[in-house]
């Protein structure tokens, strides 16, 4: 294969693609072609109208009373909006915080539950904040954080564990991690599950009420293009609703935030999980590119992202593996999130100088180049254009 008969395969594969309408939701500025939506989703139309009607009216125009007339219901309303994407039911997901913090309130939940048990269960190899937030959640509970790679999991769960948290498609790899199976060994051990779903949420399905995973966290700003420190969400299971707390109990998640009682009652339902006010310009930047998902479905995303990173690994393949590029992610597409990664020794050199071209994609050390293909505003075309920068670089 040339990269003549590569484009000529990318326009095919383009012509015939259901999703590609969707790329014209996204401003994404001529010129620049964008593989980072695993770090930062780009600006939809739909964002920046939303912002500008809820500075114009909500906010300039109706002033404080924009809290009762839409304000206050978002964040349920956002997470309501999230849940089909990560195969949970109505009013089980909230949009709150970020995802450290989201990860810190699951695992209080998680410990508070298991009130008997001594060890966290964690994936060595998970973003570090992750780590981080399970390391001072074990410390303040006197508990033993046993730090696995992702194939130790499993076996590593016993009945000292208290809680097990992992990331499900790996920031670095991409490798979908088996959350069937680890979800299974915590519960036959009684330990509680927590799903980060960072790398997840508007790439990957998951099946929340299938799995029967306890809880779930995940960013607003990756996949689903909320903006720059867009609101997370935290899921949790309906039959842990009414049974869990969680630490940072502040008057949103309180019973009746407005009768401002002086005792603290948790809301029934997920709304215990928020903690004070709503970042309401972030979260409507949210609210307005979730509806870029309306009328798409995960299996499509998942169909073309597949399709997207099994063209890049094959471009690979014919033009990169004889450069100095090494595969960093898995080969069969099934066990790979939305991104690939390449390792190669003057990566961070070689994204920097791509992005002064137009080029965008990351870097993570010591030499891991990431690519990440979204199925809403990524082509198979961008794809080849891609490969062309990299084996000419
Ligand atoms: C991106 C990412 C985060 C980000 O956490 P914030 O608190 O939103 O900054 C956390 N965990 C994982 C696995 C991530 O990929």
């Amino acid at each position: 294969m040339t990269l003549h008969d590569a484009f000529a395969k990318a326009a095919q594969l383009d012509a015939h693609d259901p999703l590609a309408v969707q790329r014209a939701h996204f401003d994404i500025p001529d010129g620049t072609l964008y593989f980072d939506g695993n770090s930062l989703g780009p600006l939809t139309f739909r964002s920046r109208e939303a912002l500008h009607q809820t500075i114009e009216h909500e906010w300039r125009e109706r002033l404080i009373r924009s809290w009762n007339e839409n304000w206050l219901d978002m964040p349920l309303r956002v997470g309501n909006a999230i849940a089909p994407l990560i195969g949970a039911a109505t009013n089980t997901v909230i949009c709150a915080d970020n995802t450290s913090i989201n990860l810190s309130k699951a695992l209080h939940a998680a410990v508070a539950l298991r009130p008997d048990r001594t060890e966290i269960v964690v994936d060595i190899n998970n973003f570090p904040t992750d780590i981080y937030i399970a390391q001072s959640v074990a410390s303040q509970y006197g508990l033993t954080l046993v730090a696995v790679t992702a194939d130790e999991i499993a076996g590593a769960i016993s009945q000292n564990t208290a809680v097990v948290t992992a990331t499900h498609v790996d920031y670095r790899s991409a490798r979908i991690l088996n959350a069937e199976e680890i979800t299974r060994v915590a519960h036959q051990h009684g330990a509680l599950m927590v799903w980060d779903l960072a790398h997840t949420a508007g790439a990957v399905p998951f099946d929340a009420q299938q799995l029967d995973t306890d809880f779930a966290v995940g960013c607003g700003y990756k996949y689903l293009n909320g903006g720059p420190g867009a609101p997370a969400f935290i899921y949790v299971a309906p039959r842990l609703l009414e049974v869990s707390g969680q630490p940072l109990q502040g008057w949103w998640g309180h019973a009746e935030p407005f009768q401002f009682e002086v005792d603290y009652r948790p809301a029934p339902g997920i709304s215990r999980f928020l903690t004070g006010t709503a970042n309401v310009l972030s979260m409507k930047s949210l609210e307005a590119s979730l509806e870029v998902f309306s009328g798409v479905t995960m299996a499509q995303i998942r169909e073309k992202s597949m399709a997207l990173t099994s063209f890049f690994v094959e471009l690979f393949d014919q033009f990169l593996a004889a450069k100095g590029f090494t595969m960093g992610s898995p080969r069969a597409p099934e066990q790979r999130g939305s991104h690939v990664a390449l390792g190669f020794a003057g990566g961070k050199a070689l994204v920097e100088s791509m992005a002064e071209r137009g080029v965008i994609a990351d870097f993570r050390p010591p030499d891991l180049m990431r690519f990440g293909f979204a199925p809403l505003y990524n082509s198979y075309a961008d794809v080849v254009k891609l490969a062309e920068h990299l084996a000419n670089h």
